[in-house]
C-alpha cells in the first residue's frame, strides 16, 4: 500500500490511496500539497459535505485544468446521495466553471453501491457503507474490496501435487471458491463504526478526533480508544490508521503511542499528527 494522508480535525483530511488512485475527501490544501500528483487522481470519494472534508475541491478542479498535465483527463467524484453541501458545491461549479478542458462527473452513491475500479478475475471494487456523523447530513465510509480465490476447506489438507493434478484436469473452479478480501478501509467522520462494515479488512482508516470521552462535546465523532476497539472487534489485518486527531493533543500524542504500544495489539496503530503530511509506504 502506498497512500498520503493529511488530516487535522476541523480544518482539513484528505488521503490519496495510490494503488487505485483514489482521494478519499478533498479537505483544503490537497493540491498545494499534491502538485502534479493531482493529474494521477481518477476518483474522489467524498465522506460527506463538511467543509474540512471538501474545501479543496475548488483548487483540485481548477488545477487538473490548467497545471502542467493531462488537462483531458476526467475526474469522477462521487458523494453520498442527497448531501446538501455537495449538491450546492455541484452547482457552483456547474456555473462558474463552463471551460472545463476535461470531463467532470459527480456520481451520488448510496449505502451499498459499488463502483468497479478493476475489471477481470481478480476485480476490485469500491462499496460504499453508511457512517453516523451530523444529523441531516448524509455520509457514507468506503471498502477497497478484492476478489480473490482460494481452495474450498475440502481441497486444502490435499498435498500438493493432487492439486496440481486436480487444476490440469480443468477442475479449477470446481475445487476453488471465491470470496472478498478488503485491502482499504475509510470511513470518513463517524461515532465507532459498526465493526461488521468493514470485517476482515487489512487497512483500516478510522476518526479519532478526541482522546477521552469528556472533551467529546455531542456525539458525532470517536475516541482514539472506541476506534482501537472497533479495529479490534473487525479483526483489522495489518494497520489502523487513526486520523482527524483534534490539535489540542499534539503534544499528548508521543506518550499516546507508548501506551497503545503496551496494549500488545495483533495490528500496527498509525497516529497521524495533526498538520503533517505523513507517507506510507
Ligand atoms: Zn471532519
Ligand atoms: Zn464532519
Amino acid at each position: 500500500m502506498k497512500a498520503i494522508v493529511y488530516s487535522k480535525a476541523l480544518y482539513s483530511t484528505w488521503i490519496y490511496y495510490a494503488p487505485d488512485r483514489i482521494l478519499f475527501d478533498c479537505g483544503e490544501g490537497v493540491s498545494t500539497i499534491l502538485e502534479n500528483k493531482v493529474f494521477a487522481i481518477k476518483h474522489v470519494f467524498l465522506s460527506h459535505g463538511h467543509a474540512d472534508h471538501i474545501s479543496g475541491l475548488m483548487g483540485l478542479i481548477n488545477i487538473r485544468n490548467n497545471a502542467m498535465g493531462d488537462t483531458e483527463k476526467e475526474l469522477k467524484i462521487y458523494y453520498p446521495a442527497g448531501n446538501f453541501f455537495v449538491s450546492e458545491l455541484i452547482s457552483y461549479f456547474a456555473r462558474t466553471n463552463r471551460n472545463l478542458k476535461y470531463e467532470l462527473e459527480w456520481i451520488p452513491l448510496q449505502p451499498g453501491d459499488k463502483v468497479t475500479l478493476l475489471q477481470g478475475r481478480h476485480a476490485r471494487y469500491i462499496e460504499a457503507f453508511a457512517t453516523i456523523h451530523s444529523r441531516g447530513e448524509t455520509s457514507l465510509g468506503y471498502n477497497v474490496a478484492e476478489v480473490r480465490h482460494r481452495l474450498k476447506p475440502e481441497y486444502r489438507d490435499l498435498p500438493q501435487e493432487e492439486i496440481v493434478r486436480l487444476v490440469r484436469e480443468g477442475k479449477k473452479e470446481e475445487i476453488t471458491e471465491k470470496y472478498v478480501q478488503y485491502l482499504f478501509s475509510y470511513a470518513g467522520d463517524s461515532v465507532p463504526l459498526n465493526p461488521n462494515l468493514v470485517k476482515g479488512t487489512e487497512v483500516l482508516c478510522h476518526e479519532a478526533t478526541f482522546l477521552s470521552d469528556e472533551d467529546r462535546k455531542e456525539f458525532k465523532h470517536s475516541t482514539v480508544w472506541e476506534a482501537i476497539e472497533v479495529a479490534k472487534k473487525a479483526e483489522v489485518q495489518k494497520e489502523l490508521i487513526l486520523f482527524h486527531i483534534s490539535s489540542r493533543y499534539r503534544d499528548e500524542l508521543r506518550e499516546l503511542e507508548r501506551k497503545i504500544e503496551g496494549m500488545g495489539l495483533p495490528f500496527k496503530v498509525r497516529l497521524i499528527p495533526p498538520g503533517e503530511v505523513v507517507e506510507i509506504e
